[in-house]
């Protein structure tokens, strides 16, 4: 980053580009003012001339609109929030700022967090910048869509079962859930916060390290917040001898799954990596676990959108998948239930989590396809089961609350497809020194 550019030539470049092809792409909901950037510009390469300049100097960030940023809109996608004007800064903003990161305006995502594709936005679907015809997927579509258009550097979004990998994915590009609790949830508008994490998209693995490395950690605003070590961002991409788990579960698309098995095996020969079959039990339970918490959750967080504090009565304004979920949650939160559903979802996602500490114990990391289909295109009906399915093979991280990330390794018909790379909790260092790997090989056979 950086190199030969300065703050001031990379914000004016990406708002050209934005200005060029974001009506097409419908990425970005809100963009700065070109007068405060520059400004804000300038005075970071002013900070690097004198070398007083923070870690993220020189980024350029979008942000998903469910996380508040003083002055900008915290939309979440929805006509609920579309004049809710942020009155303070999300930790992870915070941080960002304080490292002398810019941020550039909010992005498009699914409304409320809901959504796997970009479609289910208040203000109309986002596009792959791949392919414009195919969903970006989600719901952190802009976030992933930004970077990979070359609208900024990085990106964050926020990941509830899959909302950053799952975008990543199909758009190409490195997207990280860090461990339940590493990341303050502070100032991000919640889906479901027993499993939601903020985490980064970038277009190479050092970025997304580095600045994950900047919004972890303790904060007293967000008690389940931990105190991480810090990570080594000079291994990255050095040979390490890891023993690979791959995840014994047969996908409906052969082709993703060949892909995945092509590459994980020429990063076993290359890196001298122990690879073998891991079979976790209950990971096909994961959709079924996932939603009624989900939904019971997301009912509970959205009692405050009742019109008269933020925006207007949500079940007023809101759109039929954020509806769903409002009408499921309040039936699965009845009295006469007695929190029955509630409480067996979460007994299965304990028996998920123990399964992956225990499978970690033999493994370094578990390897498996980010997304199991390849992206649909904009429009084409699908049923909610098969919008739920995408989710089917990122969901279990946040359920057992380790790490994942994706890294893009191909294509299968003109869509790319990432791998997905899981670690044990608090295990993000592995986590990248693999996905940095992976990242390495691949490039190294597209020059080759
Ligand atoms: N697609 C999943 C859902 O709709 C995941 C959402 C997310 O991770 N925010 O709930």
């Amino acid at each position: 980053m950086g190199i030969n550019i300065t703050t001031t030539e990379k914000v004016k470049k990406y708002l050209k580009e934005i200005e060029k092809k974001n009506k097409e792409l419908n990425i970005f909901l809100e963009v700065r003012s070109e007068k405060e950037l520059l400004e804000e510009a300038r005075r970071v390469d002013d900070k690097i001339k004198s070398g007083r300049s923070g870690r993220l100097a020189g980024y350029v960030f979008g942000i998903k609109p469910n996380i508040n940023v003083v002055g900008l809109h915290a939309s979440c996608s929805s006509k609920v929030l579309e004049d809710y004007l942020s009155t303070y800064d999300a930790t992870v903003i915070k941080k960002i700022k304080d490292e002398d990161g810019i941020i550039i305006g909010m992005v498009n995502s699914d409304e409320f967090a809901c959504g796997s594709s970009g479609e289910t936005s208040a203000f109309g679907p986002v596009k792959n910048p791949i392919n414009p015809k195919l969903i970006p997927g989600g719901s952190s579509s802009g976030s992933a869509a930004s970077v990979a258009a070359r609208f900024c550097d990085v990106a964050l979004g926020s990941d509830t079962g899959g909302s950053i990998r799952n975008p990543a994915s199909h758009c190409g590009v490195v997207g990280v859930k860090p461990t339940y609790g590493t990341v303050s949830r502070y100032g991000l508008i919640d889906l479901s916060m027993s499993l939601d994490q903020i985490g980064p998209l970038a277009r190479n693995v050092a970025d997304a390290a580095l600045v994950l490395d900047v919004i972890r950690g303790k904060d007293e605003n967000d008690s389940i917040s931990v105190d991480v070590q810090k990570l080594n961002l000079n291994e990255l991409g050095k040979k390490k001898n890891f023993r690979v788990g791959v995840l014994d579960l047969e996908i409906k698309d052969k082709r993703i799954q060949k892909l995945i098995a092509d590459k994980l095996d020429e990063a076993g020969k290359k890196y001298n990596w122990k690879i073998k079959k891991v079979s976790i039990q209950n990971v096909e339970l994961a959709i079924e676990t996932y939603y009624p918490l989900v939904y019971t959750e997301f009912f509970s967080a959205t009692r405050k959108f009742d019109g008269r504090r933020y925006g207007k009565k949500i079940e007023e304004a809101c759109g039929p998948e954020v509806l769903r979920r409002i009408i499921g949650g309040a039936e699965i939160t009845k009295a006469e239930h007695e929190g029955r559903n509630y409480h067996l979802a979460l007994r299965v996602k304990k028996l998920i989590e123990e399964e992956y500490e225990s499978a970690f114990k033999d493994f370094d990391l578990i390897v498996s396809p980010t997304v199991p289909r390849l992206a649909h295109k904009i429009g084409e009906e699908i049923t909610v089961e098969e919008m739920y399915s995408y989710d089917a093979l990122t969901i279990p991280s946040n359920l057992a609350g380790n790490c994942a990330i994706s890294v893009p390794v191909g294509f299968v018909d003109g869509v790319p497809v990432g791998m997905q790379i899981m670690a044990d909790k608090f295990n993000e260092q592995k986590m990248f020194e693999a996905g940095a790997m992976i990242e390495k090989l691949i490039s190294e056979e597209g020059r080759g």
